[in-house]
């Protein structure tokens, strides 16, 4: 009896194998491109962590100093991950069917302003946009992001800037401390500046002539540095977003309805402008004006208020 039963679960098993089989899609999906950055970042992540900790750090700075430097640099990297995380968890964007009911409970067409979703079958506010990266339609969606796999939009903004700050401060610090070490290890004076250009430094690990780590921490530094211009970038037109109360859509439109006095806005991204000091050191869940789903065109604003 059993082992008719165990024959059974064998061949619906082969079945299942031969249908997967059949029916196999290696074709990227677009969710997994959007993982593949996030992969790709929090691999870069640990390896600068180790890198830090056990080989730069240690070789740059003696006794106390050396600890002085873990400790700081160790929470560098903390906040950096925190807000990155904060960004990740962005289900508080997600257009709902309840998003709706919050202001429109009886209404069963579509409201005015708003758009109907064919994809997530929802009916999305103002300023929110559909993202295939999520699947979703996002409250005051800016864009994708691939670091964090998540849609940047109206309750992680604020986040998304300060993980962009602290990835300029965490990127620049760690290229220092690779300049640092490398000095050290292959002084400049010594074996002359093209030593920390890839191509020669492949050659001299080819020849032996360095190590293994070595060659590493020259090419680490170069993947850093388009990090240290991105996140500048990030967190320059983020800023500028915020301040000017715009999407990237309004903002390629060139047409602002939206739009407020600076304190308003920055209290739509932040909560309050007394808020920013804090988030910088800290990216505490702080309460924001409005709720992303309710927005009162500039116009109307004018004639209404
Ligand atoms: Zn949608
Ligand atoms: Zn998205």
């Amino acid at each position: 009896m059993e082992l008719r039963e165990r024959k059974q679960n064998d061949e619906s098993l082969k079945e299942k194998i031969k249908w997967q089989w059949q029916n196999r899609d290696f074709s990227p999906k677009k969710e997994q491109t959007s993982q593949f950055a996030l992969y790709y970042f929090l691999t870069m992540f640990v390896l600068s962590l180790i890198e830090s900790l056990f080989v730069l750090i240690p070789t740059a700075y003696q006794r106390h100093h050396r600890w002085i430097m873990t400790g700081s640099f160790v929470w560098v990297m903390f906040i950096t991950l925190v807000n990155w995380h904060r960004s990740y968890f962005d289900t508080a964007n997600y257009v709902k069917a309840e998003t709706k009911q919050k202001y429109f409970a009886d209404c069963t067409d579509t409201p005015q302003d708003w758009v109907h979703c064919f994809k997530c079958q929802v009916d999305r506010p103002p300023r929110a946009f559909h993202c295939d990266y999520c699947g979703k339609c996002m409250l005051k969606r800016a864009h994708h992001c691939f670091v964090t796999s998540s849609c940047i939009g109206f309750y992680n903004q604020k986040y998304f800037i300060m993980f962009s700050l602290w990835s300029v401060i965490a990127s620049s610090w760690l290229v220092y401390l690779q300049l640092l070490y490398l000095n050290i290890v292959l002084p400049v004076s010594e074996a002359s500046f093209i030593v920390y250009l890839p191509p020669v430094t492949l050659f001299k690990l080819i020849m032996g002539n360095i190590t293994f780590g070595q060659a590493f921490v020259v090419a680490h530094l170069f993947m850093n540095i388009p990090m240290i211009i991105t996140g500048g970038f990030f967190l320059f037109w983020h800023s500028l977003l915020s301040v000017e109360g715009a999407t990237n859509y309004e903002a390629k439109q060139r047409k602002f309805p939206y739009k407020g006095t600076v304190n308003q806005n920055l209290k739509s991204v932040f909560g309050s402008v007394f808020y920013i000091p804090l988030l910088v050191l800290y990216p505490f869940r702080l309460e924001q004006d409005g709720d992303g789903i309710l927005w009162k065109s500039r116009a109307k604003r004018v004639k209404g208020n």
